[in-house]
């Protein structure tokens, strides 16, 4: 069974000890999970393709005094995960308090009958089945750490008709393996939570927030009136993995101005 937690109150607002691994924190929302994380005494693990970029942000946060370390991967590949979650093991001798699945992906087209089998495949890979496996891969080691957080990265398009077909339904999916997990592995002191954000300015998004019109359609639903920063939506990640959190599981928690509150959204 999972125990209440009975710290002091700055411990529940602590990372220090903790270990944790983020996908794809080399830029974006991951990276600034990263650097929430590490500022709250997280010791932490991430990962993306491009080594180039991979290295920069390793700089910056080594500069800074923060504990991270990164490899390359690309979470499309089995072998690849199989051999993040080995190296994680190795890193914090078997134990993760923190995974956090970030990595994702989107290939927004006008219709679903645009989409091919290969970028069905490819969304489905990078949005869904990665996350799903890196969590299995992980088990062992959150399980060993006796009080672990998942936190899986969603979006506004599980929920609504925004953005395309593919991307939506794997999103959706997320969704619900976050409440499957949270049922089967409170038992562990697991919890698992999901953050799903609506539009965020990140180089993903950059494409798309350049179109003006596009732009201001988006900011005209928004209740906040404009489009949100990737640190609003680390400061959440990283309150779900606090003990401050520790009654909190299965949800999925939107950070996205308002906008899927919005009555006028259709
Ligand atoms: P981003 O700016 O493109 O950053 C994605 C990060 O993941 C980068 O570090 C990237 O590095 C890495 N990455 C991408 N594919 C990868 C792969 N196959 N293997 C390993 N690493 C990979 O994206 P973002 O906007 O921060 O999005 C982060 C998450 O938020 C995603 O799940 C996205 O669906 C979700 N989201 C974003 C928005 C938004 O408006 N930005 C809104 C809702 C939800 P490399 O390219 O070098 O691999």
């Amino acid at each position: 069974m999972a125990v209440p937690n009975t710290g002091s109150r700055s411990s529940r607002w602590s990372l220090q000890g903790m270990t944790a691994l983020v996908t794809g924190g080399s830029k974006g929302i991951g990276y600034e999970i990263v650097e929430e994380l590490a500022q709250l005494g997280a010791t932490i693990h991430t990962c993306s393709r491009n080594e180039t970029q991979l290295n920069e942000s390793l700089h910056q946060w080594a500069s800074k005094g923060y504990r991270v370390t990164g490899s390359v991967c690309d979470v499309t590949s089995r072998a690849q995960r199989e051999d993040l979650i080995a190296r994680v093991s190795s890193e914090f001798n078997g134990k993760l308090n923190i995974l956090v699945n970030n990595v994702g992906k989107n290939i927004p087209k006008a219709t679903t009958l645009d989409y091919t089998e290969e970028e069905f495949s490819f969304m489905i890979n990078t949005n869904l089945e990665s996350a799903f496996h890196i969590t299995q891969l992980g088990h062992p080691l959150l399980k060993a750490s006796g009080a672990a957080s998942i936190v899986f990265i969603s979006s506004i398009s599980g929920l609504v008709s925004f953005n395309g077909s593919i991307y939506g339904a794997a999103k959706g999916a997320i969704n619900q393996l976050t409440k499957n997990l949270a049922c089967e592995w409170a038992k562990y002191n697991i919890r698992t939570n999901c953050v799903a954000p609506g539009p965020i300015r990140t180089p993903l998004a950059e494409l798309h927030l350049k179109d003006e019109k596009l732009l201001n359609g988006f900011i005209s639903r928004i209740p906040l009136g404009r489009i949100g920063d990737a640190e609003e939506v680390s400061s959440m990640v990283a309150f779900l993995c606090l003990a401050a959190a520790s009654y909190i599981t299965g949800q999925t928690i939107y950070v996205d101005g308002g906008i899927t509150v919005n009555g006028l959204l259709i």
